[in-house]
């Protein structure tokens, strides 16, 4: 087969393409790891109606493909997208751009498939310093996807599986369970 020069560029471009994405288990692992390491990075504040130090920010990174199947690390925070100053200096060592300001309030990952859909990209990958609620859950899984990270269903399924939290399950010392002669 003889290839023309066209064909020899477009073949490079295609490898070099390659080269520069992640594999699936890598864009996961990314958003998963970016996310969890940013929210570290989110000051704690004292929240009086609450009674307890809270983070008001929620850091989201995600991994897409734009329409031209170039590959995008980003990110982006919650409420209306300010990425707290905390968070800045650790942008650049994830290789992570920022989600276009929306001027709109909403959470970190709605925010993030908003921006894909816009721009009419493919998400790969998305995680949240927090855990994901069921409305950002179920937005995420309308693209195809699970998110990276712990959701508030992931918590509320692992604690039915604790010893005397799971409805019906007695421990040794409330007894055996009483049921109906045989
Ligand atoms: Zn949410």
């Amino acid at each position: 087969m003889i290839f023309e020069p066209d064909d020899i560029a477009r073949l490079q471009r295609i490898t070099k393409r390659g080269k520069d994405h992640l594999q699936a288990p890598e864009r996961q692992d990314w958003a998963r790891r970016c996310s969890s390491d940013l929210q570290e990075h989110v000051p704690w504040v004292w929240s009086e109606r609450r009674q307890a130090w809270i983070q008001k920010t929620c850091m989201s990174a995600m991994v897409l493909t734009d329409a031209a199947g170039v590959e995008h690390r980003m990110v982006m925070a919650s409420a209306r997208g300010v990425i707290p100053k905390e968070v800045m200096p650790y942008l650049k060592a994830w290789g992570a751009t920022v989600v276009p300001k929306d001027g709109e309030r909403k959470h970190a990952e709605i925010r993030g498939v908003d921006y894909v859909e816009e721009i009419g990209g493919t998400l790969h990958a998305i995680g949240a310093g927090l855990d994901v609620c069921d409305p950002c859950d179920d937005r995420v899984r309308s693209k195809g996807i699970r998110p990276s990270t712990l959701t508030q269903r992931d918590r509320a399924a692992n604690r039915g599986t604790i010893a005397g939290l799971t409805p019906g399950y007695r421990t040794p010392d409330q007894g055996p369970k009483k049921g109906p002669r045989k």
